[in-house]
């Protein structure tokens, strides 16, 4: 194992993927005991999660929401960023206080920071009490650890892998939407991100595969899935495939809603812009990071497209899909951005007018590029600027709902709102998170709303019975 290293992990393995079908035949042995699983980061952290949760209750553990109830605590970590990683080791200062009052707890260590040699380095020296660790590549040796090694801290993490697993279980976090991971791992080293070191090369599924999920989703009932990878148009590249056979092939298998994320700009071809805009069930929604409208900084992040190829490719998204909708991430304050530098992002929200924005201040991930960059920007600086972004940001966010008023659109409900338990809500096509008045029965269904009131960062609306024509 080695630090992160740049140099390293660009010579890594260029040879093929080695495809490895799982077999699953678990015995419910840990019947009687309890799981507490915690989360953290991105939609690829959520989905591994839904591995673990069925790996957990095939060895007959059930779920607890009280983590001082449980014999075994799963934390899914995330290194993408420090208060990520904060947070992961203030909830550890609790493990440990619980493994003190009960010796029998089993701790486990998951997810992209166990990727990381610094934190394995740390767990040894000062985390004696987590029983296990595993990475990113070896999800499915979960079982394996917890019966065979349940007396000993075990760390089983692979630091590079060319595996794609196939025939992955889930135990999913809803009945109606679904993830659906297409490919592993990221080759763009963007100069920022520690996801090419630790989620390794990029490796695709096999298309069929992938279909034959999709196909199984909707015969159970599903009604949306989400393609997912780090990198996701990049799909196929390694093994003569592409993303917009891999988006046809899966428009074809008629399930109702079909999204995927995470877009590299520089991959997104013109072939996928027609296939999205050609199939209904391909939802007009995409996100598309810029990460900065600087040229001077895309340069330094090597994002590999300037801002006027950038635009230009967001026009035409605009132009050929119909009523899309595109949403964005920005980092604010990487390494030595100036005022000008900033000035270019501001200029760009206001020339995208983008639909909806995630806006950080960036943050240093140790043994990546830009983390030895010189940076004499001041943090107070980069909060100010932080502020005047999101302000802008917000007002876009805003007006962009504030079109949807009166309008009627078709929302897929999901469960009750949090805010308002008399209510129900769902998205839209465009993604758009939406409140309705409307009876429990409609969820799961894809039903038609009335948009009656529209804010920043959602809507409003009222359940139509019958359809009404804008
Ligand atoms: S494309 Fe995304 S995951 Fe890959 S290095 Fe860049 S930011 Fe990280």
């Amino acid at each position: 194992m080695h630090l992160p290293d740049l140099d390293i992990a660009k010579k890594r393995d260029k040879k093929e993927n080695n495809y490895i079908e799982l077999k699953e035949n678990y015995k419910p042995v840990l019947k009687g005991k309890k799981y507490f699983l915690r989360t953290y980061g991105c939609q690829m952290n959520v989905h591994d999660s839904e591995a673990l949760r069925n790996y957990l209750e095939a060895l007959g553990l059930e779920n607890t929401d009280l983590v001082s109830n449980a014999d075994v605590i799963v934390l899914n970590t995330c290194a993408i960023r420090e208060n990520a990683k904060d947070k992961v080791t203030g909830f550890l200062g609790k493990c440990h206080y619980l493994k003190k009052k009960n010796p029998n707890l089993k701790i486990v260590f998951a997810g992209c920071m166990s990727e990381q040699p610094n934190v394995i380095n740390e767990i040894k020296s000062k985390h004696s009490y987590i029983d296990i660790v595993i990475g990113t590549h070896n999800l499915y040796d979960l079982p394996k650890l917890l019966l065979e090694n349940f007396n000993k801290q075990t760390i089983e993490v692979y630091s590079e892998s060319d595996e794609v697993i196939e025939g992955m279980h889930y135990n999913r976090d809803s009945q109606y939407t679904a993830w659906v991971n297409i490919m592993y791992g990221c080759d763009k080293f963007c100069t920022y991100c520690i996801v090419p070191y630790t989620r390794g090369k990029e490796r695709s599924r096999k298309l069929e595969k992938i279909v034959e999920e999709v196909k199984r989703l909707k015969e159970n009932g599903y009604k949306e899935v989400t393609l997912l990878g780090q990198n996701v148009n990049a799909y196929g590249h390694d093994i003569g495939e592409t993303f917009s056979h891999l988006l046809e092939c899966v428009a074809k298998t008629n399930i109702e809603r079909i999204r995927f994320v995470t877009s590299h700009p520089w991959n997104f071809t013109d072939e996928m812009i027609n296939i999205i805009a050609k199939y209904k069930n391909i939802m007009p929604y995409i996100h598309l990071p810029i990460q900065s409208g600087s040229n001077e900084i895309l340069k330094r992040m090597n994002r590999r497209y300037t801002r006027e190829e950038y635009f230009e490719l967001f026009t035409k998204m605009k132009e050929k899909i119909p009523n899309v909708s595109i949403t964005t991430d920005i980092i604010v304050g990487f390494p030595n951005e100036s005022e000008e530098d900033f000035q270019d992002t501001l200029d760009m929200v206001k020339k995208c007018q983008f639909d909806g924005a995630y806006t950080f201040i960036y943050s240093p991930r140790e043994g990546t590029p830009a983390a030895k960059m010189t940076d004499n920007t001041k943090m107070a600086v980069k909060e100010e600027r932080l502020h005047r972004l999101n302000e802008l940001v917000n007002y876009y966010s805003n007006q962009s709902n504030q079109k949807l008023l009166g309008k009627v659109v078709e929302v897929l409900i999901l469960g009750n709102s949090e805010k308002d338990n008399s209510k129900v809500y769902g998205y839209t096509d465009t993604m758009k998170l939406v409140n309705v008045s409307g009876p429990k029965e409609i969820i799961g269904q894809i039903v038609p709303v009335l948009i009656t009131d529209a804010k920043s960062f959602s809507l409003d609306g009222d359940y139509l019975k019958e359809k009404v024509k804008n």
